[in-house]
């Protein structure tokens, strides 16, 4: 007997990333009540997340309300309320103003958070990159920052311009990439009394290579692009430590910089350390090839806050947005194999490549035997295989329109800054 509607069991999906709609859709149809839980009311298409810091998209491109992606399942319900707690021994969820909500089975999917790593003044000053509060938030500090020097180019010389961008995988570089394009195409024009020379981007990475994962030839190409955009790179340097106007690295370096994006790691949802489970690197949950969490059986971790390692090839998947969609999928069907008696299945991952986009045109995918591709046709996978990540239709014409418009105009429409605190 479940604790869903009359007796039926009842799912509990924490997240409306990537892994819990995964999850959440799968399970349409079957005999459960499924209830997706986020303290956000939209689904958070983070691979976009760039082009909405640089003014390139609007926040609806996205962000997707999250109830209007189950009008069509109807045993699913949905709550916008942040998880307090999760009591893996009464098998209940506590709410922020909600009463607990008990289940049978259990989908984790609350993602991860930014990882500082110690970095002294960070979480004050450092803007990080992963909600769409953090997009918008970044956005408006560079709006305001370019208005500022407009008004007094003093500013100029004190690098109220410049952008430290710390970190030299994906996020890093696709972050600097973003920020080079809208420097120096739309604020040259923007601005014309500004010194853009003086505006100066720097990504600082602690290893010594940007894309430590790629293979060589994808890391030339990558620092090439760089240096046309103007980006100065420092490798084998460390953040120390960041104040509003200063970044100071470990060799004693001060760089002027009123803003520094922190693109350089994650560690999973706190709720993760709370659970008293098996954890592993970057407080990521350890799960069972069936993405089961260890001696809990009804209980499936999946996305950026669990360790999977995939069934085929017995390594450890990357925090993906395809990862944590196949996987939220995957345990949706071994949830639905339980109710119906049968045995759940290993999660096997189906590898489209890995690839990150370094601006418009100019993109690497390196594929699982070692292939690799680079500039416009690597841009165009990255496209097709993003779009299919998109959750509906609509979404998919959208972002191919908002793209296409941008990439032909090269217009950002969304250069506004909107306060809502004066009329
Ligand atoms: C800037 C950026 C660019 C990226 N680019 C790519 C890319 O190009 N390709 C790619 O494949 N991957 C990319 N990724 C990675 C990818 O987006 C993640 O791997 C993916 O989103 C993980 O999905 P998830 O469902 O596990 O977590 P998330 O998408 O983070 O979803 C977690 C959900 O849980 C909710 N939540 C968290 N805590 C609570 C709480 N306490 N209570 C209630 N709700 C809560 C959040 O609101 C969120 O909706 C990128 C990530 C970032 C940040």
């Amino acid at each position: 007997m479940g604790v869903g509607e009359n007796g039926r069991p009842r799912v509990v999906v924490l997240g409306g990333g990537f892994a819990g709609l995964g999850a959440a859709r799968k399970l349409k149809g079957a005999p459960v009540d499924v209830v997706v839980i986020d303290r956000h009311n939209y689904h958070t298409f983070q691979p976009l997340l760039y082009q909405v810091a640089t003014d390139l998209l609007e926040e609806s491109s996205v962000g997707h309300p999250l109830r209007d992606l189950f009008h069509g399942q109807d045993n699913a319900r949905v709550h916008n309320v942040a998880v307090t707690g999760i009591d893996l021994d009464r098998r209940e969820v506590q709410l922020d103003g909600m009463e607990p909500l008990a289940y049978d089975f259990l989908v984790l999917g609350l993602g991860a958070e930014v990882n500082f790593f110690g970095a002294e003044g960070a979480p004050e000053h450092a803007f990080p990159m992963y909600t769409l509060a953090d997009a918008v938030r970044l956005k408006e500090h560079i709006l305001e920052l370019w208005e500022a020097a407009d008004r007094d180019p003093s500013l100029v010389e004190d690098g109220a311009l410049n952008v430290v961008v710390v970190g030299g995988g994906p996020t890093g570089v696709e972050s600097v990439g973003a920020l080079a394009e809208l420097y120096r195409s739309n604020f040259s024009k923007d601005y014309p009394n500004l010194p853009q020379e003086k505006a100066r981007l720097t990504l600082v990475e602690a290893g010594p290579t940007l894309f430590a994962m790629f293979k060589p030839d994808i890391r030339s190409y990558t620092d090439r692009v760089l240096e046309k955009y103007g980006v100065d790179v420092m490798t084998g340097e460390i953040v120390e430590s960041v104040a509003p106007t200063r970044v100071t690295l470990k060799s004693g370096q001060v760089l002027k910089a009123h803003t520094l994006v922190w693109g350089a790691g994650l560690q999973a949802n706190p709720a993760a350390a709370q659970l008293g489970v098996e954890l592993e690197r970057g407080n990521r949950i350890r799960v069972d090839p069936d993405l089961r969490v260890p001696d809990r059986p009804e209980v499936f971790a999946v996305g950026d806050i669990a360790w999977i390692t995939d069934g085929k090839t017995e390594e450890v998947l990357p925090q993906l947005g395809s990862v944590a969609l196949q996987a939220g999928e995957w345990a949706g069907e071994n949830v639905t194999r339980l109710v119906d008696g049968k045995e759940t299945k290993p999660f096997e991952y189906e590898d489209k490549g890995t690839m990150a986009t370094i601006g418009r045109g100019s993109a690497v995918v390196q594929f699982r035997r070692g292939r690799t591709m680079k500039g416009k046709a690597a841009f165009l996978a990255w496209g097709a295989v993003h779009l299919a990540l998109l959750s509906t239709g609509e979404d998919r014409a959208k972002a191919v329109v908002d793209w296409t418009w941008a990439g032909l105009t090269r217009e950002r429409s969304a250069r506004i800054i909107v306060k809502t605190d004066t009329h």
